[in-house]
């Protein structure tokens, strides 16, 4: 079978969304074009966003392929499932333009996952897929939509039939731990010039995101995974190593790790010591030693982005952080960071009863010590975190609407990394047939 694997051209203007807009590799459209390349599919990879191809040309390119099947997704790149943008107008977008063109359609995503029938009917495809996806979209090729009811025995689909919504099963979490090392044209890596969230310097050379581990095993309130990259696993460190190694071989000078929470792994950090490559990574700062911090930086590492969220024990408490170091012991250990780190970031969250005054003095007290603290930015009550099933409950067919509302009703400022005043989610959507 043919499949075609999409990335649209990502536009942001008016959205919530607060994560970066360069392109990132999107590594669970290329885990599942290798997946099913190794089941003898034949795949086409297209990356409008990294390409700067409309959704006209995207689709163009798909069409000349002939897909059987044309999978789109709904967030830019597993590195922003738990963030996504909450509207779906970009790959309807794509959709729109395909026109039919693609086979059958199948939407991948944080959106289809929480809620599968609003998804299935704003973007007016065929099957969405419900949690990680490679697997999944691997097997749904395999069935070959032979038989009716073929789409029936694969796990975490929803589609409709006759109308009525049709769903085989809970999200899906994937093996993960065997992914083989990813491959990418050397077109794409020479295009990548992004080093996502490094400060220190300018990018010399091409950048990359790669995957050591997947998942985390806390369960912060504001933490979108419940229904993907949920539970913890670790890549096989061979097969990480192979992937860097073919990347560095392309020209790859920094690495992102888009884990959740890069844990501290000794074995990976003295193996990346050893090649000449920078890397950034998000972790929790509480859970390093400070030997093993030593390491990180001599490993190689540029930026850290660490969240902190609460200045107060009680504020992080309520985050459901489990955190068992103090304010103090969490600063010391950013500090020791950066003796090392180039570029260290303590991520605040705008927590209600967190006095504004010791918030500044805090981030001014860790900024003299070369630690950069953010404005607090608000929380977006993502329909697969614990806050918003705290709030509201399991997610239903208007949850992105009601945490949208929310969201907009409860902040009159916004941070300033969202540089115009977010719209309605029903506005957003409404221009591109969403609605
Ligand atoms: S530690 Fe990070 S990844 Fe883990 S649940 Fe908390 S916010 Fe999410």
């Amino acid at each position: 079978m043919r499949v075609a694997l999409v990335n649209p051209p990502w536009d942001y203007r008016n959205s919530i969304y607060f994560g970066c807009r360069a392109p990132h590799l999107p590594l669970e459209l290329a885990y599942a074009a290798a997946l099913l390349e190794a089941r003898g599919h034949e795949t086409l990879l297209v990356d409008a966003h990294l390409d700067g191809w409309s959704a006209a040309q995207a689709a163009d390119a798909v069409a000349a392929f002939g897909p059987a099947m044309t999978v789109v997704t709904t967030a830019p790149t597993y590195l922003f499932w738990r963030c996504a943008p909450p509207e779906l107008r970009v790959p309807r977008g794509f959709l729109d333009a395909l026109a039919g063109r693609g086979g059958r359609t199948v939407a991948v995503g944080p959106h289809g996952s929480a809620t599968p029938g609003p998804t299935l009917d704003k973007l007016g495809c065929d099957l969405v897929v419900r949690g990680e996806c490679e697997e999944i979209v691997a097997r749904l090729a395999e069935t070959g939509f032979g038989a009716a009811d073929s789409r029936d025995g694969v796990p975490a689909l929803a589609f409709r039939r006759d109308g009525a919504l049709v769903v085989t099963g809970s999200p899906h979490a994937g093996r993960f731990t065997d992914l083989a090392p990813l491959r990418w044209p050397d077109r794409w890596i020479a295009r990548h010039t992004h080093h996502h969230h490094r400060f220190d310097a300018a990018p010399d050379g091409p950048g990359a995101e790669v995957e050591a581990s997947r998942g985390c095993p806390y369960t912060c309130s504001f933490c979108a995974k419940i229904d993907f990259r949920d539970a913890y696993r670790r890549r096989d460190l061979d097969l990480v190593l192979a992937e860097i190694d073919g990347l560095i071989a392309q020209g790859v000078t920094y690495l992102y790790f888009i884990d959740e929470i890069f844990l501290p792994q000794k074995p990976l950090l003295e193996a990346l010591a050893t090649r000449d490559v920078r890397f950034g990574i998000q972790t929790r700062i509480d859970l390093w030693k400070p030997d093993l911090l030593d390491l990180l930086g001599a490993a190689g590492c540029v930026s850290i982005e660490a969240g902190i969220e609460s200045l107060t024990e009680a504020g992080r408490a309520a985050l459901d952080k489990k955190c068992r170091a103090t304010t103090d012991e969490l600063a010391e250990r950013l500090i020791h960071a950066r003796r090392s780190v180039p570029f260290v970031q303590a991520n605040l969250i705008a927590v209600a009863g967190d006095d504004p005054d010791s918030v500044a003095a805090w981030r001014d007290r860790l900024r003299r010590d070369g630690v950069w603290a953010n404005d607090p930015v608000p929380l977006y009550p993502y329909p697969s975190s614990p806050d918003y099933r705290r709030l509201w409950g399991e997610p239903d067919d208007e949850a992105w609407e009601r945490a949208h509302a929310h969201y907009l009703g409860q902040f009159d400022r916004f941070s300033d990394i969202q540089e115009e005043r977010p719209l309605p989610l029903r506005e957003l959507e409404a221009a591109c047939g969403c609605r």
